[in-house]
């Protein structure tokens, strides 16, 4: 197995550090060039989504990528990377691989709440401790998306098929969970 993992910009080397620990051979994606065959899952890490999409269209890998997702590569969204993958965003224009049938909103907590830690209950994980920063959460999910887990009645954690988002940074805390989990997914593919 192998995954790519997405360096452009964010906390990717975490994800990085969380795959190591469980012995999953990744690759760094920062160029096109680095997009080939012979990946078994992609991981999207949190950042700025604004800085990551400009980037990624800038490099040409937002078509390649999106298609990719459409056929079927699995992919793990974290924070930002939950907002690349979503369909609407309700307070932002963009749209960037707009893949998964959520709507989401960005930085959604405010100001005052702009990083908080919530233990969450999360399908089929259990008690989970969730680190949000700057957070977006998913205001609407059509059927076909199952919801993981909530934060006070806002869906923080959904799959679709291929596609995992999170709304919080489970790779800044020790709990590997959602990483295996992400990997049983790869492996069921
Ligand atoms: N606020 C960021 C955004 O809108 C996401 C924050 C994060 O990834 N921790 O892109």
């Amino acid at each position: 197995m192998k995954l790519g993992i997405f360096a452009l910009q964010g906390a990717f080397l975490e994800h990085e550090q969380a795959f190591d620990k469980l012995g999953v051979p990744w690759v760094e994606i920062r160029r096109k060039e680095h997009f080939t065959d012979g990946l078994d899952g992609i991981v999207l890490p949190g950042g700025e989504s604004t800085v990551q999409g400009k980037l990624l269209r800038e490099e040409g890998l937002l078509e390649p990528v999106k298609a990719a997702i459409q056929s079927g590569l699995p992919v793990f969204g974290t924070c930002a990377g939950l907002i690349l993958l979503a369909e609407k965003l309700t307070n932002d224009d963009n749209v960037y691989f707009g893949t998964m049938n959520v709507t989401v909103k960005r930085n959604a907590y405010g100001r005052q709440l702009g990083s908080f830690r919530a233990d969450l209950e999360v399908k089929p994980l259990g008690n989970f401790p969730a680190v949000f920063i700057r957070a977006p959460y998913i205001e609407k999910a059509e059927k076909n998306v199952e919801v993981l887990a909530e934060c006070e009645g806002k869906i923080v954690a959904a799959r679709q098929n291929n596609m995992l988002g999170v709304a919080f940074h489970p790779e800044l805390t020790n709990d590997l969970r959602l990483h295996s989990y992400f990997l049983e997914m790869v492996r069921g593919k």
